[in-house]
Parts: C-alpha cells; structure tokens; sequence
C-alpha cells in the first residue's frame, strides 16, 4: 500500500483506473482530458453523454466511472477539480481535497487495486500548484489510512507531465509522509 508521484502521460499508465480531471458537463476538452479521450476514442465520451443525460452536469468535486476504451487501464474515474477563480481559497481547497477522496470512493466500488491520479485544477483551471500537491497528498494519505482495512485499493501514483509538479509532489511527500 502507498502513494508515489512520477514524471509521465497518465493515458500510458498501466493501471486499474486513471483519473480524468474533466468538466462538468463531461464533454471532453484540453490538457489531460483531452489527451485521455484522444487515446481512449470514442466510446468514453458515448458512456460520458449517456451519465450526463442521466444525472444532469456533474458537480464539482464529484467522480463517475467509465470504461477506458484502448487504454491499458480498466477504468476511467471522471472527476471535477474547481475552478480557482471560482471560489474562495478555503472552499477551493476542500474541493480539491473532495476529487481525491471520492475518486478513491468510486476506485474503492470498481474494486480497482491500482490508481492514477494527473495534478487535478493545475492546468487550464489555475489551481495553485504549490498548494495543490499538498492537498493530493495528504487527502491520499489520509484516505489510505482511513480505509486500510477494508479497500481494494493499494497502490497510488500522482502522474505530473512536467518536472514542476514532480517537484511539489515530491516535496509534499517528504513534508507530510
Ligand atoms: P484542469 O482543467 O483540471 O486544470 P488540465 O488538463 O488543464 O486540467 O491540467 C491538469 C494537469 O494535467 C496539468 O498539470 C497538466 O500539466 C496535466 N496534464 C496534461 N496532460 C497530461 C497527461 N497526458 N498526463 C498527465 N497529466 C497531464
């Protein structure tokens, strides 16, 4: 059991679920989101209409499940990040906190055994980096040690596509582990 950070594209990752730092309206778009419906095709975004047609838009915060279509993991959890500019910094904060947790809530349904998480709200939705790694972080942390007994999942890996969230990552790791 345990949480590492790497420097990669997380649409490789050979894992049991990646996470998707989608929109509300799970329509696919830039950044990872767009690269992970790119490499998966087109049946995620078919099963992504089909969730909002059912539920409405997704609030933020929030994870659904999908299939991973080519991808090499099994599954695609879709989750929310805030928008920075959006809320106050507290708020921003617990949302943050919110996507790492119930993605795990939904991996932890899948019975999925391997994560991967991108640097969810650090691109396009300008979440402070330096303030996001700590959150993933800790938010992973606590939630392995609060459901150690009776999860599947085991094994976390925090995918940064640049060396600065490496770094953050990495720096949160030591601060907090
Ligand atoms: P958001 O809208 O939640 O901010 P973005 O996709 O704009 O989402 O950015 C989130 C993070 O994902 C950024 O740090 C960006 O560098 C990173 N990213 C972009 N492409 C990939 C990828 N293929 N694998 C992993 N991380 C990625």
């Amino acid at each position: 059991m345990g949480l590492t950070a790497v420097l990669g594209d997380i649409t490789t990752m050979e894992v049991d679920a990646i996470v998707n730092a989608a929109n509300a309206a799970l329509a696919g778009g830039g950044g990872v989101d767009g690269a992970i419906h790119s490499a998966a095709g087109p049946t995620v975004l078919e099963e992504c209409q089909a969730i909002i047609a059912n539920q409405g838009p997704c609030r933020t915060g929030r994870a659904v499940a999908t299939s991973a279509g080519a991808l090499p993991a099994t599954w695609i959890i879709h989750v929310v990040g805030p928008i920075w500019t959006q809320h106050e910094p507290v708020e921003n904060s617990t949302l943050l906190a919110n996507c790492y947790s119930s993605s795990l809530d939904v991996a932890a349904e899948l019975g999925a055994t391997t994560i991967a998480f991108p640097a969810i709200s650090t691109g396009v939705y300008r979440f402070p980096r330096e303030l996001a790694a700590p959150i993933a972080v800790s938010t992973v942390l606590n939630w392995l040690s609060q459901n150690k007994r009776n999860t599947s999942v085991d094994t976390v890996t925090l995918v940064c596509f640049d060396s600065e969230n490496l770094r953050h990552c990495q720096q949160a790791l030591t601060d907090i582990a």
